[in-house]
């Protein structure tokens, strides 16, 4: 593996869309058509070495190989079985670390067909938003993914897994509209049937509230689903416990969503942690549904994951069912999430935290 210093300053080959292969074809004097044989090998037929792609020349093999990278994500620690939620962490190039988590089948994420696999994705290194309750702020921001980092996330679990993806969050470590280009570009490659041929509406993008951004996304010609992590329903809860608030407050943030349904004619998702004292009052359900209502936004409501370290608690299931039940009393379609893989800390980036602070993986692997 590579240490921090050694960091080859070759690209991924999974950075390049179809337009930039084109390019780089061109620049080489090659037909078009090239970009499409080499996307081929990559997406379909999966090769892990440039030398396996036989019905290109050799030169050209020699050039790619010259400059680009095709190497996967190492796989440095994975939780879960088959039927369960698993997570993947990952080393990357810099010896930096994100997480990936693969959830099967999950009836309370997003729609009930059974077959549904779904991969929890990461965008960045760490992350600045700082929200009080979330594992992957509390180490700060290192950096921020690039598109193939993304892409390579996919390629690798299923690869390890054995499982076809079908359904794409962008809710694991980091906030995905804070890297907003290298997300676009990941999408595109995700979605594309010379990529990974995954559908925009089976993509959901989770941000903390970015509100010009999400705005932006709007404008953007893409069926993309939007879920919003609200977790307190009216300013002074919210900016408690999300610093993000204090820039976007919810008036701002409504706007900006209410402007993604009418432009995508599409209902959006609001993420909505529970946790004990802080945001589960009957005062806020029924702000929760006041704000969902008006949007006509669904609401998935998720029993707080506790975080090493943090002192935040889930209420008790009889506090959970009570407001529960009261979001769904003012008029709206609520969905209580599955605990699926809280034994094994389904909230991201939890493995990398803890990771970080086991001693022992840390001193071997010259942690960051
Ligand atoms: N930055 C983006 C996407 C990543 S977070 C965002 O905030 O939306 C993905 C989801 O996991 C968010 O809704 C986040 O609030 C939630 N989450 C973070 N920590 C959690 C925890 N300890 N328990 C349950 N959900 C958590
Ligand atoms: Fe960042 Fe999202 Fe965690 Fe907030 S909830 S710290 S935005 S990853």
């Amino acid at each position: 593996m590579l240490h921090v210093g050694q960091m080859d300053k070759k690209p991924s080959v999974f950075n390049l869309t179809l337009s930039g292969l084109e390019a780089w074809a061109a620049t080489r004097k090659e037909p078009p058509y090239r970009a499409k044989q080499v996307l081929q090998w990559l997406y379909q037929k999966r090769v892990s070495r440039f030398a396996e792609m036989s019905d290109l020349s050799g030169r050209l093999r020699a050039e790619l190989e010259s400059e680009f990278l095709l190497e996967p994500l190492e796989c440095v620690r994975k939780t879960g079985s088959r039927d369960t939620t698993q997570k993947f962490l990952f080393a990357l190039r810099d010896n930096t670390f994100i997480e990936s988590v693969l959830i099967p089948a999950s009836p309370a994420l997003y729609g009930s067909a059974s077959d549904r696999k779904t991969l929890c994705l990461s965008t960045q290194v760490g992350c600045a938003y700082g929200c009080r309750f979330c594992a992957s702020g509390l180490e700060g921001w290192t950096r921020n993914l690039e598109p193939g980092e993304i892409v390579e996330q996919v390629l690798r679990i299923e690869a390890l897994s054995g499982e076809k993806v079908n359904n794409i969050v962008f809710m694991g470590m980091g906030e995905p509209l804070a890297n907003y280009d290298n997300l676009l570009k990941s999408v595109e490659i995700i979605r594309a049937p010379w990529g990974i041929g995954i559908g925009a509406r089976h993509i959901t993008v989770s941000t903390s509230g970015l509100a010009p951004r999400i705005r932006g996304l709007a404008d953007q010609p893409l069926q993309i689903r939007l879920a919003i992590s609200l977790h307190g329903a009216t300013d002074d809860v919210r900016q408690t416990i999300m610093p993000i608030n204090r820039k976007f407050n919810l008036a701002a943030l409504m706007e900006a969503c209410a402007y993604y349904c009418e432009k995508k004619h599409q209902r959006i998702t609001f993420e909505y942690i529970l946790i004990e004292n802080v945001n589960d009052g009957l005062d806020q359900a029924l702000q929760l549904a006041r704000l969902a209502r008006r949007l006509e936004a669904k609401v998935n409501l998720i029993p707080y994951n506790t975080v090493q370290g943090l002192s935040w608690k889930r209420p008790s299931q009889t506090r959970q069912q009570t407001f529960y039940r009261a979001v769904r009393k003012g008029g709206v379609d609520a969905t209580i999430r599955l605990e699926k893989g809280h034994d094994i800390d389904a909230a991201c980036g939890q493995l990398r935290l803890q990771t970080m602070r086991d001693k022992n993986f840390a001193g071997s692997h010259n942690l960051r």
